[in-house]
């Protein structure tokens, strides 16, 4: 469907839990955060059923993400519902990787399309210290997995942030070897990544450029996604740049969000949306509950205004309760 701004809204990221086995510096705090109780989380079966509503209106593409989408149980069997919704088309995954590598063939076997691994390091010392656990091996091995299964879509993010400055360009060197997108994600100033330094796209580029050369055109993302790509003489592989903050892409932003606890969220930066699950609770029947996904998609806000002055609107959860 169009939203109120006439963009098509095609694509819903579903975050399946808030809880993860990582706690990085940008998204939780080092003491964890207080859960939210399983009895206030959708139910897979409520989750499909909203997948079917949103199918109707015109989503065709879904990502489950978290916190750890994998912590949760028997993630496969979502996948499966995911996908016997008709209009559903791909379903992919956005995880952190550890526990990737025994679950992978379950979520294949589900008709699982693509995982996104996010990698801020390469370095095990660096990995411990931004994620406050020593679980590199267990990442890569994800990576491995994924990696090994032909025609699998593959994709690591790297959020950079400062600290892995140095480690930038070994991580671009993952997409000179293989046959994967490496991208940089610029830092949001949402929750606890409002304090931490931001590396801009130019910056990364400057980088990438001194130690490959000039960044040379290449396919972009069928569907154009926000991610912009470049490859580098050699590379078998791209390099894509997703930069909410230095180049905005809000006017062709075409997807919601639904946090674990079941509440719309039309943009990243605003507390704005609909609670599904307050609705789904109060007994709401389909065409309620398309009616309140209409009305909320409708009124999807015409963009971040992150740098500028806050608004009463602005997002309180961190990003492991709105899934990045
Ligand atoms: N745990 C999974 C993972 O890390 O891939 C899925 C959830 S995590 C919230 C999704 C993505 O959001 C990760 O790639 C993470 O790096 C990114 N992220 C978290 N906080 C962010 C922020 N403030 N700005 C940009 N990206 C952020
Ligand atoms: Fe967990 Fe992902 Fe947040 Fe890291 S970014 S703490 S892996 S939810």
């Amino acid at each position: 469907m169009l939203d109120g701004l006439g963009r098509e809204i095609r694509y819903l990221r579903i975050s399946v839990t808030d809880r993860c086995n990582l706690r990085c510096r940008y998204c939780m705090p080092a003491e964890g955060v207080e859960w939210v109780d399983h009895s206030a989380i959708l139910t897979y079966e409520q989750l499909t059923r909203l997948a079917g509503l949103f199918a109707a209106l015109g989503v065709e593409k879904i990502r489950l993400t978290g916190g750890e989408p994998l912590v949760r149980k028997g993630l496969d069997r979502l996948v499966g519902s995911l996908k016997a919704v008709p209009g559903i088309r791909r379903v992919y995954l956005t995880t952190n990787g550890l526990l990737l590598a025994q679950q992978l063939p379950g979520l294949l076997e589900a008709g699982l399309d693509g995982v996104n691994l996010s990698l801020d390091t390469l370095d095990r010392v660096q990995y411990q210290a931004l994620t406050r656990r020593d679980e590199l091996d267990s990442a890569l091995a994800g990576l491995e997995a994924a990696l090994a299964v032909p025609g699998l879509t593959v994709k690591v993010n790297c959020v950079p942030a400062g600290e892995n400055d140095g480690q930038l360009v070994p991580l671009a060197e993952l997409a000179r070897d293989r046959d994967l997108a490496v991208r940089f994600i610029e830092l949001m100033p949402i929750g606890l990544g409002s304090s931490l330094p931001r590396r801009t796209e130019k910056e990364v580029l400057d980088i990438l450029e001194a130690a490959f050369g000039p960044a040379l055109p290449c396919p972009q993302e069928a569907g154009g996604g926000p991610g912009r790509y470049v490859t580098f003489a050699g590379f078998r592989g791209r390099v894509g740049f997703i930069s909410a903050v230095s180049h905005q892409f809000c006017a062709s932003c075409n997807r919601v969000r639904l946090t674990a606890a079941g509440f719309l969220k039309t943009c990243l930066q605003y507390d704005c949306g609909v609670d599904l699950k307050a609705l789904l609770d109060g007994g709401a029947d389909d065409a309620a509950l398309t009616a309140a996904i209409r009305l909320a998609i409708a009124q999807k806000p015409e963009g971040h205004h992150f740098g500028q002055a806050p608004t009463r609107r602005d997002e309180g959860r961190n990003m492991n309760q709105i899934g990045g």
